[in-house]
C-alpha cells in the first residue's frame, strides 16, 4: 500500500493534490480556500488520488485491465473488449505512467473530460 499524504493545511483530510507553485499537498478544500485570492490564482495544481492506484478491471473481463479508451463508444475497455465487441473501433492506450492516472482521477468526474485530456 502507498502513502496518502496528508493536506498540509488541516493535517487532517487526505491530500487530494499538489500545488505545483506551494510544493505542498491540498485537499480539495483547503486548496480552494487558499487559492481564492490574490497571486494564488495564478498557481496550478497536480491531481493525486490514491485510489486511482487501483488497477481498474473490465466488467465482462475480470482479469483484463481497462487499459483503453475506445473512442467510438465513448467508453474505457481492455484488450479483449477490443478484440471483440470493440472490433475496428478506434482507441487509445492510456497504460502509460502520469497520464494514465490523470486519466483515471478524472473517470468519476465526467467522461468528457477524459476525452478532452486523451486527445
Ligand atoms: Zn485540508
Ligand atoms: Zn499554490
Ligand atoms: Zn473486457
Ligand atoms: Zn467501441
Amino acid at each position: 500500500m502507498k502513502h496518502s499524504p496528508v493536506c498540509s493545511i488541516c493535517e487532517s483530510s487526505t491530500a487530494e493534490c499538489r500545488c505545483n507553485k506551494c510544493q505542498m499537498y491540498y485537499c480539495s478544500k483547503c486548496y480552494e480556500d487558499i487559492h481564492s485570492k490574490g497571486a494564488f490564482q495564478n498557481h496550478s495544481r497536480t491531481s493525486i488520488n490514491d485510489k486511482s492506484s487501483e488497477i481498474i478491471l473490465c466488467d465482462k473481463h475480470p482479469d483484463e485491465k481497462l487499459k483503453h479508451w475506445c473512442q467510438d463508444c465513448r467508453t474505457l475497455v481492455c484488450s479483449d473488449c477490443l478484440l471483440y465487441e470493440h472490433k475496428g473501433h478506434k482507441s487509445n492506450l492510456i497504460n502509460q505512467g502520469s497520464k494514465e492516472l490523470e486519466i483515471k482521477v478524472y473517470i468519476s468526474i465526467t467522461f468528457e473530460i477524459i476525452i478532452f485530456r486523451i486527445l
